[in-house]
């Protein structure tokens, strides 16, 4: 008898198209899901700067984007792993940048070096937290190479590994100049990764549109070290969205963790961090070099702000 083909019934047709349309839907579903976390801005960077695009930036300062920083605390062992000296930089009659609507820049960095070195000990009871001035009384004569001397003098006097040195800047004639930017020396690469973890931090808490780490313009305060040392510019004064930023409680107490906490993780991730030898200066003074005369190291005392004031942010962020 000869076979005869089984003819699919109208209903099993319907099942097998079902169960086609099933199928493209799951992969439409599944590739719409990949491509699209795979490339949505958020996900594309982790440079902030390429985040802000115009028109889809949020307003620092009255965003409430959640942090992603998981903040790690450290039990008290009763010993230290390391000083961190906070420098709240300029002070008593030295204001630094010129008053922007009533507000002195001592003033900021004081309040930030405060809720940093308190949020640093709330995190990290092995860290030793000192600081250059608690107050607006200046125990040095105001005076740029005293400030100077007096700074670089409490780095090894209370035998500090790090020295954060924190500032506002202001950039007059441009309310568009905005962001973070870092000073660092560029022999020291402890430094520079720290400033790496910082960056990341506080763009965690989306605290700035851009920011820079500069190690080609050098500050004395931070060329003249031979400890960790960073200078930090945490946002322009003359710009509204950073101002609004480092005058709210609330953006500085997130700012200042932010920076503890960076600091802290990086000491306990980096136990054997080596020292930072400066290879021209040594509590100070400038080691010589056989080729060079006594001149040379005069002519690098002469001032405290950066040695070239041709670019934008050299002009404008020396302390
Ligand atoms: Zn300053």
């Amino acid at each position: 008898m000869p076979r005869t083909r089984k003819r699919a019934t109208p209903i099993s047709r319907a099942l097998i198209y079902l169960y086609c349309l099933c199928l493209i839907a799951a992969a439409g579903l599944l590739y719409f899901t990949v491509f699209t976390k795979a490339y949505s801005p958020a996900a594309e960077t982790n440079d902030p700067t390429a985040i802000s695009t115009p028109g889809t930036s949020e307003t620092p300062g009255t965003t409430d984007m959640p942090s992603t920083i998981e903040y790690k605390t450290y039990p008290d062992t009763g010993e230290k792993v390391a000083t961190v000296l906070i420098d709240a930089g300029h002070g008593g009659m030295d204001s630094g940048k010129p008053m922007t609507n009533g507000i002195y820049e001592k003033d900021l960095n004081l309040q930030f070096a405060l809720k940093m070195g308190k949020y640093l000990e709330e995190l990290n009871p092995q860290i030793d937290v000192k600081y250059i001035r608690t107050d607006d009384d200046i125990t040095w004569d105001s005076v740029e190479s005293e400030d100077l001397n007096y700074r670089l003098n409490q780095q090894w006097e209370t035998g500090a590994d790090y020295f954060i040195s924190l500032h506002c800047n202001a950039y007059d004639g441009d309310s568009s100049v905005e962001g973070t930017v870092m000073f660092i020396n560029p022999t020291d690469t402890v430094t520079s990764e720290l400033a790496q973890s910082i960056r990341d931090n506080l763009s965690a808490i989306d605290w700035a549109d851009n920011y820079q780490i500069i190690d080609n313009q050098l500050l004395q305060l931070v060329s003249m070290s031979d400890i960790h040392s960073i200078l930090i510019e945490l946002g322009y004064m003359t710009n509204p969205d950073d101002l609004a930023n480092l005058t709210s409680e609330e953006r500085q107490d997130a700012a200042a963790k932010a920076l503890a906490a960076a600091v802290s993780d990086y000491i306990m991730e980096n136990p054997d961090a080596p020292e930072f030898v400066n290879p021209n200066y040594r509590h100070g003074e400038r080691i010589k070099k056989d080729s060079e005369t006594s001149s040379d190291a005069s002519s690098s005392q002469s001032s405290s702000e950066s040695s070239s004031a041709s670019s934008l942010q050299n002009s404008s962020a020396a302390q």
